[in-house]
């Protein structure tokens, strides 16, 4: 029998979705719900399994999944045998350091014989190394962010979004620790038909990776300003470029980096480009 690769994912939780969804924009089929202990493709052999985030890592090392899906935070927290593949580009987050309002922050020096309660242990006592502080560590599961209102420590390390949370708890930011994204990790020696099965997906994976940074791009322009236009979107390779009817005119095909992409509008416009239209790429082989 074939092998298949086993993928662990988030069971519930901020994860899920994206990772089932980039896997299925990766080309692979799921024919059964995520209600489930674990799900196979039916075009691609990979196997999920949908298990706690804070044990994937575990469960990664152990070879019970050989590749699982996780926060960087949660990767760098648990410290096991596990290979960092790529980041995936969701799930962007940071963790940091956050103090009562009323203190004034003057630096991580402030943390000097301080307290501080987190889920993420490794990851303070490290910063804390880095920045040559002695604090206590104080590990706590959940509700991290009223430690400090109970007496409980004098600072916080967690996760932050918005704000909102510590602002309600009477906290501030103080300091980022990390920033963080969603990972893909595997177990270091993959058998040889499980690697090429890996391969496979990180290859796709990639496709779509490069794709959402990337639109298409079609104008009309006029002859005269192709050289120029090009200049601006190069494209791929060089862009397309089509005749009008319409005499001195020409349709231009190209590709743009999301990142740049008003900066280049602006310019395109100004060379006489007309007609601009932005179309989503799903798929994007490099
Ligand atoms: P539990 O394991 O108990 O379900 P959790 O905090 O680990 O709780 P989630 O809240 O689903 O589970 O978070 C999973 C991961 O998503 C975190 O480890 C982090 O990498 C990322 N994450 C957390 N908060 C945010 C956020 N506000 N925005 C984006 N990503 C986040
Ligand atoms: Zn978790």
């Amino acid at each position: 029998m074939n092998p298949l690769l086993r993928i662990a994912i988030q069971k519930s939780g901020r994860l899920q979705e994206e990772s089932l969804k980039l896997l299925k924009e990766s080309g692979l089929h799921f024919n059964n719900g995520k209600d489930q202990l674990k799900t196979q493709s039916e075009n691609f052999p990979v196997e999920v399994l949908f298990l706690r985030d804070d044990d994937i890592p575990q469960y990664v090392e152990d070879k019970v999944a050989d590749v699982g899906i996780v926060g960087e935070n949660v990767f760098a927290e648990k410290q096991k045998q596990n290979e960092l593949i790529r980041p995936l580009g969701f799930a962007r987050c940071r963790l940091s350091i956050a103090v009562p309002r009323s203190e004034k922050y003057s630096g991580a020096q402030w943390l000097q014989g301080k307290n501080i309660a987190t889920s993420y242990p490794n990851i303070v006592k490290g910063f804390l190394i880095k920045n040559k502080i002695e604090a206590g560590i104080h590990e706590i599961s959940g509700s991290v962010e009223i430690a400090p209102g109970i007496g409980l420590a004098d600072a916080i390390c967690d996760i932050v979004s918005s704000g909102s949370t510590l602002q309600s708890n009477g906290l501030k930011e103080a300091e980022v620790v990390m920033n963080s994204e969603a990972v893909l990790i595997a177990t270091p020696k993959l058998e040889k038909e499980k690697k090429e099965i890996l391969d496979e997906l990180i290859f796709r994976i990639q496709a779509v990776q490069v794709a959402k940074d990337n639109k298409y791009i079609l104008m009309n322009c006029p002859n005269d300003a192709i050289e120029r236009i090009t200049q601006v979107i190069p494209g791929m390779k060089s862009p397309t470029i089509l005749p009008l009817k319409k005499e001195g005119w020409s349709s231009l095909h190209s590709v743009v980096d999301e990142n740049d992409f008003w900066k280049k509008i602006n310019q395109l416009k100004s060379l006489g480009a007309e007609g601009i239209l932005v179309v989503p790429i799903e798929k994007m082989i490099v």
